[in-house]
Protein backbone atom coordinates (compact mmCIF):
# COMPACT_ATOMS: atom_id res chain seq x y z
CA UNK A 1 0.00 0.00 0.00
CA UNK A 2 1.29 3.01 -1.11
CA UNK A 3 -1.18 6.01 -0.55
CA UNK A 4 -0.98 6.07 3.41
CA UNK A 5 1.77 6.11 5.81
CA UNK A 6 1.94 3.49 7.46
CA UNK A 7 4.02 1.36 10.37
CA UNK A 8 6.49 0.30 7.99
CA UNK A 9 7.74 3.81 7.81
CA UNK A 10 7.61 4.64 11.34
CA UNK A 11 10.44 5.03 13.21
CA UNK A 12 9.42 3.94 16.95
CA UNK A 13 12.53 2.46 19.13
CA UNK A 14 12.78 4.28 21.84
CA UNK A 15 9.84 7.29 20.83
CA UNK A 16 6.76 7.96 22.94
CA UNK A 17 4.06 6.52 20.31
CA UNK A 18 0.41 8.13 20.83
CA UNK A 19 -1.51 4.98 19.29
CA UNK A 20 -5.64 5.99 18.95
CA UNK A 21 -6.94 2.75 19.41
CA UNK A 22 -10.89 1.92 19.14
CA UNK A 23 -11.60 0.50 22.63
CA UNK A 24 -15.22 1.42 22.76
CA UNK A 25 -15.71 -2.43 24.12
CA UNK A 26 -19.25 -3.87 25.17
CA UNK A 27 -19.39 -4.13 29.31
CA UNK A 28 -21.74 -5.18 31.89
CA UNK A 29 -21.06 -5.01 35.90
CA UNK A 30 -17.58 -4.17 34.86
CA UNK A 31 -16.33 -6.43 32.77
CA UNK A 32 -15.79 -6.72 29.25
CA UNK A 33 -18.47 -9.12 27.34
CA UNK A 34 -16.98 -8.95 23.95
CA UNK A 35 -13.32 -8.24 23.06
CA UNK A 36 -13.10 -8.31 19.10
CA UNK A 37 -12.10 -5.19 19.19
CA UNK A 38 -9.19 -5.09 21.67
CA UNK A 39 -7.82 -8.52 19.89
CA UNK A 40 -7.63 -6.33 16.77
CA UNK A 41 -5.85 -3.94 17.80
CA UNK A 42 -3.11 -5.99 19.21
CA UNK A 43 -1.02 -6.54 16.41
CA UNK A 44 0.02 -2.79 16.39
CA UNK A 45 0.42 -2.50 20.13
CA UNK A 46 2.30 -5.50 19.74
CA UNK A 47 4.79 -4.44 17.21
CA UNK A 48 5.31 -0.85 18.62
CA UNK A 49 6.17 -2.76 22.07
CA UNK A 50 9.04 -5.23 20.41
CA UNK A 51 10.24 -2.78 18.65
CA UNK A 52 11.28 -0.90 21.54
CA UNK A 53 8.78 2.29 21.11
CA UNK A 54 7.11 3.43 24.50
CA UNK A 55 2.91 2.34 23.35
CA UNK A 56 0.35 5.36 25.01
CA UNK A 57 -3.05 4.04 23.57
CA UNK A 58 -5.95 6.91 23.68
CA UNK A 59 -9.54 5.75 23.43
CA UNK A 60 -12.72 6.99 24.09
CA UNK A 61 -15.50 5.04 25.56
CA UNK A 62 -19.11 6.38 25.42
CA UNK A 63 -20.41 9.41 24.80
CA UNK A 64 -19.45 11.32 28.25
CA UNK A 65 -20.62 14.42 29.28
CA UNK A 66 -17.85 15.61 30.92
CA UNK A 67 -15.60 13.33 33.61
CA UNK A 68 -18.16 10.33 34.73
CA UNK A 69 -16.51 7.25 36.51
CA UNK A 70 -19.35 5.03 34.79
CA UNK A 71 -17.75 5.39 31.34
CA UNK A 72 -13.78 5.00 32.83
CA UNK A 73 -11.56 2.85 30.45
CA UNK A 74 -9.79 1.29 33.72
CA UNK A 75 -11.09 -1.44 33.49
CA UNK A 76 -10.70 -1.96 30.02
CA UNK A 77 -6.67 -1.44 30.54
CA UNK A 78 -6.69 -4.72 32.58
CA UNK A 79 -8.60 -6.60 29.84
CA UNK A 80 -5.77 -4.80 27.49
CA UNK A 81 -3.28 -6.08 29.68
CA UNK A 82 -4.97 -9.72 29.78
CA UNK A 83 -5.06 -10.04 26.02
CA UNK A 84 -1.76 -8.80 25.51
CA UNK A 85 -0.25 -10.87 28.35
CA UNK A 86 2.38 -7.89 29.63
CA UNK A 87 1.19 -4.93 32.43
CA UNK A 88 -0.76 -1.82 30.95
CA UNK A 89 -0.83 1.32 33.14
CA UNK A 90 -3.50 3.31 33.29
CA UNK A 91 -3.95 7.04 33.93
CA UNK A 92 -6.95 8.37 34.95
CA UNK A 93 -6.64 11.70 32.72
CA UNK A 94 -5.16 11.86 29.20
CA UNK A 95 -3.60 15.35 29.15
CA UNK A 96 -1.86 17.25 32.74
CA UNK A 97 0.89 16.35 35.01
CA UNK A 98 0.26 12.60 36.13
CA UNK A 99 -0.28 11.86 32.96
CA UNK A 100 3.32 13.49 31.62
CA UNK A 101 5.06 11.68 34.61
CA UNK A 102 3.85 8.27 34.08
CA UNK A 103 4.90 8.70 30.24
CA UNK A 104 8.46 9.96 31.70
CA UNK A 105 8.61 6.95 33.63
CA UNK A 106 8.04 4.71 30.61
CA UNK A 107 10.76 2.12 29.84
CA UNK A 108 11.05 1.03 25.96
CA UNK A 109 8.49 -1.47 25.02
CA UNK A 110 6.04 -0.44 27.98
CA UNK A 111 2.10 0.07 27.47
CA UNK A 112 -0.18 2.70 29.10
CA UNK A 113 -3.29 3.67 28.75
CA UNK A 114 -4.68 7.33 29.57
CA UNK A 115 -8.13 7.97 30.48
CA UNK A 116 -11.41 8.36 28.23
CA UNK A 117 -10.60 11.48 25.83
CA UNK A 118 -14.33 12.59 25.48
CA UNK A 119 -13.92 13.09 29.34
CA UNK A 120 -12.75 16.26 27.56
CA UNK A 121 -14.86 18.62 25.58
CA UNK A 122 -11.67 19.71 23.40
CA UNK A 123 -11.74 16.36 22.04
CA UNK A 124 -14.72 16.36 20.20
CA UNK A 125 -14.40 19.85 19.23
CA UNK A 126 -10.75 18.53 17.57
CA UNK A 127 -9.63 21.93 20.15
CA UNK A 128 -6.25 23.01 19.24
CA UNK A 129 -5.39 23.87 22.79
CA UNK A 130 -6.39 20.34 23.99
CA UNK A 131 -4.50 18.81 20.33
CA UNK A 132 -1.31 20.58 21.63
CA UNK A 133 -2.00 19.02 25.44
CA UNK A 134 -2.00 15.53 23.99
CA UNK A 135 0.69 16.08 21.84
CA UNK A 136 3.01 17.32 24.63
CA UNK A 137 2.90 13.51 25.82
CA UNK A 138 4.03 11.49 21.93
CA UNK A 139 6.80 11.94 19.54
CA UNK A 140 4.80 10.14 16.54
CA UNK A 141 1.25 9.63 16.38
CA UNK A 142 -0.31 5.78 14.97
CA UNK A 143 -3.91 6.03 14.71
CA UNK A 144 -5.63 2.44 14.25
CA UNK A 145 -9.10 3.38 15.13
CA UNK A 146 -10.64 3.40 11.43
CA UNK A 147 -14.28 2.89 13.28
CA UNK A 148 -13.69 6.42 14.58
CA UNK A 149 -12.25 7.79 11.75
CA UNK A 150 -15.43 9.58 10.07
CA UNK A 151 -15.25 11.70 13.05
CA UNK A 152 -12.20 15.04 12.77
CA UNK A 153 -11.65 14.90 16.27
CA UNK A 154 -8.81 15.95 18.24
CA UNK A 155 -7.50 12.00 18.95
CA UNK A 156 -8.34 11.04 15.55
CA UNK A 157 -7.86 13.67 13.59
CA UNK A 158 -5.91 16.91 15.17
CA UNK A 159 -2.96 14.72 16.34
CA UNK A 160 -2.15 13.86 12.89
CA UNK A 161 -2.19 17.03 11.62
CA UNK A 162 1.05 18.03 14.94
CA UNK A 163 2.96 14.87 15.01
CA UNK A 164 4.31 12.44 11.94
CA UNK A 165 1.44 10.00 11.75
CA UNK A 166 0.96 6.63 10.41
CA UNK A 167 -1.76 4.06 10.18
CA UNK A 168 -1.75 1.25 12.89
CA UNK A 169 -2.15 -2.81 11.73
CA UNK A 170 -5.89 -2.83 12.10
CA UNK A 171 -6.19 0.61 9.79
CA UNK A 172 -4.28 -0.34 7.41
CA UNK A 173 -5.98 -3.15 6.96
CA UNK A 174 -9.33 -1.87 6.81
CA UNK A 175 -7.85 0.67 4.06
CA UNK A 176 -6.24 -1.98 1.89
CA UNK A 177 -9.36 -3.47 1.84
CA UNK A 178 -11.97 -0.83 1.27
CA UNK A 179 -9.02 0.13 -1.58
CA UNK A 180 -10.01 -3.06 -3.53
CA UNK A 181 -13.69 -3.12 -2.80
CA UNK A 182 -13.94 0.82 -4.33
CA UNK A 183 -11.24 2.88 -4.86
CA UNK A 184 -9.61 0.58 -7.29
CA UNK A 185 -11.54 -2.33 -7.42
CA UNK A 186 -10.77 -5.13 -10.05
CA UNK A 187 -13.71 -5.30 -11.92
CA UNK A 188 -16.94 -5.90 -12.90
CA UNK A 189 -17.66 -4.30 -9.43
CA UNK A 190 -20.78 -5.43 -7.85
CA UNK A 191 -22.90 -4.17 -4.98
CA UNK A 192 -25.30 -5.46 -2.76
CA UNK A 193 -27.22 -3.36 -0.67
CA UNK A 194 -29.96 -3.98 1.51
CA UNK A 195 -31.54 -3.39 5.01
CA UNK A 196 -34.62 -1.73 5.86
CA UNK A 197 -34.64 1.71 4.71
CA UNK A 198 -34.11 3.59 1.61
CA UNK A 199 -33.65 7.13 3.82
CA UNK A 200 -30.86 5.90 5.45
CA UNK A 201 -29.29 5.10 2.76
CA UNK A 202 -29.86 7.83 -0.28
CA UNK A 203 -26.37 8.97 -0.74
CA UNK A 204 -24.77 5.49 -0.45
CA UNK A 205 -27.26 4.74 -3.24
CA UNK A 206 -26.35 7.51 -5.27
CA UNK A 207 -22.49 7.23 -4.68
CA UNK A 208 -22.70 3.32 -5.37
CA UNK A 209 -24.53 3.43 -8.59
CA UNK A 210 -21.89 5.84 -10.35
CA UNK A 211 -19.15 3.71 -9.12
CA UNK A 212 -20.46 0.11 -9.43
CA UNK A 213 -21.23 -1.95 -12.74
CA UNK A 214 -24.29 -3.53 -10.91
CA UNK A 215 -26.03 -3.36 -8.16
CA UNK A 216 -28.18 -5.34 -6.72
CA UNK A 217 -31.00 -3.88 -4.28
CA UNK A 218 -32.53 -6.57 -1.45
CA UNK A 219 -34.81 -6.07 1.92
CA UNK A 220 -37.37 -3.62 2.59
CA UNK A 221 -35.61 -1.29 0.77
CA UNK A 222 -36.31 -2.93 -2.75
CA UNK A 223 -39.95 -2.42 -2.13
CA UNK A 224 -39.99 1.09 -2.14
CA UNK A 225 -37.95 0.76 -5.52
CA UNK A 226 -40.61 -2.08 -6.39
CA UNK A 227 -43.09 0.22 -5.92
CA UNK A 228 -41.74 3.27 -7.68
CA UNK A 229 -42.11 0.80 -10.81
CA UNK A 230 -45.52 0.84 -10.00
CA UNK A 231 -46.11 -2.66 -9.00
CA UNK A 232 -48.52 -3.49 -5.94
CA UNK A 233 -46.39 -4.35 -3.02
CA UNK A 234 -49.17 -5.25 -0.41
CA UNK A 235 -48.65 -4.73 3.35
CA UNK A 236 -44.74 -4.68 2.65
CA UNK A 237 -42.58 -2.24 4.47
CA UNK A 238 -41.92 0.33 2.69
CA UNK A 239 -41.39 4.47 2.30
CA UNK A 240 -44.10 5.12 -0.56
CA UNK A 241 -42.60 8.85 -0.24
CA UNK A 242 -40.02 8.19 -1.61
CA UNK A 243 -40.42 7.04 -4.79
CA UNK A 244 -39.30 9.76 -6.72
CA UNK A 245 -36.04 9.28 -4.63
CA UNK A 246 -36.09 6.12 -5.94
CA UNK A 247 -36.83 6.65 -9.74
CA UNK A 248 -33.80 9.45 -9.46
CA UNK A 249 -31.57 6.48 -8.74
CA UNK A 250 -32.67 4.67 -11.51
CA UNK A 251 -32.04 7.06 -13.94
CA UNK A 252 -29.04 7.99 -12.78
CA UNK A 253 -27.88 4.04 -12.35
CA UNK A 254 -28.72 4.05 -16.32
CA UNK A 255 -26.99 6.87 -16.90
CA UNK A 256 -23.63 5.64 -15.55
CA UNK A 257 -24.24 2.74 -16.68
CA UNK A 258 -24.89 0.17 -13.93
CA UNK A 259 -27.48 -2.46 -13.85
CA UNK A 260 -30.04 -2.60 -11.43
CA UNK A 261 -31.36 -5.75 -9.84
CA UNK A 262 -34.05 -5.97 -8.07
CA UNK A 263 -36.04 -8.90 -6.86
CA UNK A 264 -38.38 -10.70 -9.11
CA UNK A 265 -40.28 -12.97 -6.48
CA UNK A 266 -40.60 -12.26 -2.99
CA UNK A 267 -41.58 -14.50 0.30
CA UNK A 268 -44.70 -13.58 1.35
CA UNK A 269 -46.25 -14.13 4.90
CA UNK A 270 -49.48 -12.39 6.53
CA UNK A 271 -47.14 -11.10 9.64
CA UNK A 272 -43.83 -10.28 11.11
CA UNK A 273 -43.35 -13.43 12.77
CA UNK A 274 -40.87 -16.17 13.23
CA UNK A 275 -41.99 -19.48 11.24
CA UNK A 276 -45.06 -17.29 9.70
CA UNK A 277 -46.77 -18.79 6.97
CA UNK A 278 -45.10 -17.86 3.88
CA UNK A 279 -45.45 -18.21 0.25
CA UNK A 280 -43.28 -17.03 -2.58
CA UNK A 281 -45.29 -14.81 -5.63
CA UNK A 282 -43.89 -12.93 -8.43
CA UNK A 283 -42.60 -9.55 -8.01
CA UNK A 284 -45.89 -8.52 -10.15
CA UNK A 285 -48.13 -10.86 -8.07
CA UNK A 286 -47.95 -10.15 -4.44
CA UNK A 287 -50.68 -10.22 -2.48
CA UNK A 288 -52.32 -6.88 -1.19
CA UNK A 289 -53.15 -8.40 2.47
CA UNK A 290 -49.49 -9.79 2.72
CA UNK A 291 -45.89 -8.78 2.81
CA UNK A 292 -42.40 -9.46 1.55
CA UNK A 293 -40.05 -10.78 3.74
CA UNK A 294 -37.15 -12.15 2.20
CA UNK A 295 -36.28 -12.58 -1.97
CA UNK A 296 -37.32 -15.87 -3.04
CA UNK A 297 -35.46 -18.13 -4.59
CA UNK A 298 -35.42 -16.84 -8.69
CA UNK A 299 -34.19 -13.92 -7.09
CA UNK A 300 -31.55 -15.86 -5.24
CA UNK A 301 -30.59 -17.01 -8.44
CA UNK A 302 -29.59 -13.75 -10.12
CA UNK A 303 -28.33 -12.26 -7.36
CA UNK A 304 -25.80 -15.57 -7.33
CA UNK A 305 -25.74 -15.24 -11.21
CA UNK A 306 -24.44 -11.55 -10.52
CA UNK A 307 -22.20 -12.40 -7.43
CA UNK A 308 -20.63 -15.23 -10.61
CA UNK A 309 -20.06 -12.18 -13.03
CA UNK A 310 -18.39 -10.35 -10.21
CA UNK A 311 -14.54 -9.37 -9.56
CA UNK A 312 -15.11 -7.54 -6.37
CA UNK A 313 -18.19 -7.67 -4.18
CA UNK A 314 -19.06 -4.76 -1.51
CA UNK A 315 -21.99 -5.89 0.49
CA UNK A 316 -23.93 -3.84 2.85
CA UNK A 317 -27.80 -4.90 4.52
CA UNK A 318 -29.06 -8.22 4.54
CA UNK A 319 -31.49 -9.11 1.70
CA UNK A 320 -34.50 -9.76 4.16
CA UNK A 321 -35.84 -10.01 7.81
CA UNK A 322 -33.22 -12.71 8.42
CA UNK A 323 -33.34 -12.02 11.71
CA UNK A 324 -36.43 -14.36 11.79
CA UNK A 325 -36.79 -17.93 10.34
CA UNK A 326 -37.23 -18.79 7.63
CA UNK A 327 -36.90 -15.04 6.04
CA UNK A 328 -33.09 -15.30 6.42
CA UNK A 329 -32.71 -17.88 3.57
CA UNK A 330 -32.09 -15.27 1.02
CA UNK A 331 -29.61 -13.48 2.54
CA UNK A 332 -28.11 -17.23 3.91
CA UNK A 333 -28.07 -18.23 0.46
CA UNK A 334 -26.83 -15.31 -1.06
CA UNK A 335 -23.53 -14.83 1.79
CA UNK A 336 -22.68 -18.19 1.43
CA UNK A 337 -22.04 -18.27 -2.79
CA UNK A 338 -20.55 -15.10 -2.11
CA UNK A 339 -18.17 -16.74 0.40
CA UNK A 340 -17.66 -20.01 -1.81
CA UNK A 341 -16.25 -18.07 -5.09
CA UNK A 342 -14.02 -15.53 -2.21
CA UNK A 343 -13.00 -19.16 -1.21
CA UNK A 344 -12.12 -20.15 -5.21
CA UNK A 345 -10.47 -17.21 -5.14
CA UNK A 346 -12.46 -15.94 -7.78
CA UNK A 347 -13.97 -12.73 -5.92
CA UNK A 348 -12.64 -9.60 -3.36
CA UNK A 349 -15.77 -9.39 -1.08
CA UNK A 350 -15.80 -6.67 1.30
CA UNK A 351 -18.62 -6.26 3.76
CA UNK A 352 -19.80 -4.09 6.66
CA UNK A 353 -21.73 -1.75 8.11
CA UNK A 354 -24.95 -2.04 10.35
CA UNK A 355 -26.52 -5.22 10.47
CA UNK A 356 -24.36 -7.02 7.84
CA UNK A 357 -21.95 -8.53 10.16
CA UNK A 358 -24.34 -9.79 12.03
CA UNK A 359 -26.24 -11.45 9.32
CA UNK A 360 -23.02 -12.80 7.90
CA UNK A 361 -22.40 -13.79 11.30
CA UNK A 362 -25.85 -15.80 10.95
CA UNK A 363 -24.98 -17.50 7.57
CA UNK A 364 -21.69 -18.68 9.19
CA UNK A 365 -19.37 -16.82 6.72
CA UNK A 366 -17.47 -14.15 8.39
CA UNK A 367 -14.47 -15.42 8.04
CA UNK A 368 -14.60 -16.53 4.62
CA UNK A 369 -15.14 -13.13 3.05
CA UNK A 370 -11.84 -10.98 1.74
CA UNK A 371 -12.61 -8.63 4.79
CA UNK A 372 -15.74 -7.30 6.98
CA UNK A 373 -15.93 -4.37 8.80
CA UNK A 374 -16.98 -3.98 12.07
CA UNK A 375 -16.94 -0.24 11.63
CA UNK A 376 -20.50 0.76 11.24
CA UNK A 377 -20.72 4.47 10.56
CA UNK A 378 -17.10 4.51 9.33
CA UNK A 379 -17.66 2.01 6.77
CA UNK A 380 -21.16 3.19 5.70
CA UNK A 381 -19.66 6.85 5.09
CA UNK A 382 -17.11 5.32 3.00
CA UNK A 383 -19.16 3.67 1.00
CA UNK A 384 -21.32 6.92 0.40
CA UNK A 385 -18.20 8.58 -1.26
CA UNK A 386 -17.46 10.68 1.80
CA UNK A 387 -14.18 11.27 2.78
CA UNK A 388 -12.80 10.28 6.69
CA UNK A 389 -10.62 12.90 8.05
CA UNK A 390 -9.01 10.48 9.82
CA UNK A 391 -8.03 8.49 7.03
CA UNK A 392 -7.31 11.82 4.71
CA UNK A 393 -4.83 13.12 7.29
CA UNK A 394 -2.94 9.73 6.68
CA UNK A 395 -2.12 10.15 3.23
CA UNK A 396 1.50 10.03 2.46
P1 LIG B 1 -30.38 -1.89 8.03
O1 LIG B 1 -30.05 -1.57 9.48
O2 LIG B 1 -30.87 -0.72 7.27
O3 LIG B 1 -29.26 -2.63 7.36
O4 LIG B 1 -31.66 -2.85 8.09
C1 LIG B 1 -31.59 -4.13 8.64
C2 LIG B 1 -32.98 -4.56 8.98
O5 LIG B 1 -33.78 -4.63 7.82
C3 LIG B 1 -33.03 -5.92 9.59
O6 LIG B 1 -33.49 -5.79 10.91
C4 LIG B 1 -34.04 -6.69 8.74
O7 LIG B 1 -34.94 -7.45 9.49
C5 LIG B 1 -34.78 -5.59 8.04
N1 LIG B 1 -35.37 -6.06 6.79
C6 LIG B 1 -34.76 -6.52 5.71
N2 LIG B 1 -35.64 -6.89 4.78
C7 LIG B 1 -36.86 -6.65 5.25
C8 LIG B 1 -38.19 -6.80 4.74
N3 LIG B 1 -38.40 -7.30 3.52
N4 LIG B 1 -39.22 -6.41 5.53
C9 LIG B 1 -39.00 -5.92 6.75
N5 LIG B 1 -37.76 -5.75 7.29
C10 LIG B 1 -36.72 -6.10 6.55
Amino acid sequence: MTAFRTLDQAEVKGKRVLVRVDLNVPMENGRVTDATRIERVLPTIQEIADKGGKVILLAHFGRPKGRDPKESLKPVAEAVSKHLDKPVAFVDDCIGEAAAQTVRSLKDGDVLLLENTRFHAGEEKNDPAFVQELAKLGDLYVNDAFSAAHRAHASTEGLARVLPAYAGRAMQAELDALTKGLEAPKRPLVAIVGGAKVSTKIDLLENLVTRVDALVIGGGMANTFVHATGLGIGKSLAEKDLAATAMRIIDKAREANCAIILPVDGVCAYEFKAGAHNHTYGIDAIPEDQMILDVGSQSVERISAAINDAATLVWNGPLGAFEITPFDQGTVAAARHAAQRTKEGKLVSVAGGGDTVAALNHAGVADDFTYVSTAGGAFLEWLEGKSLPGVEALRA
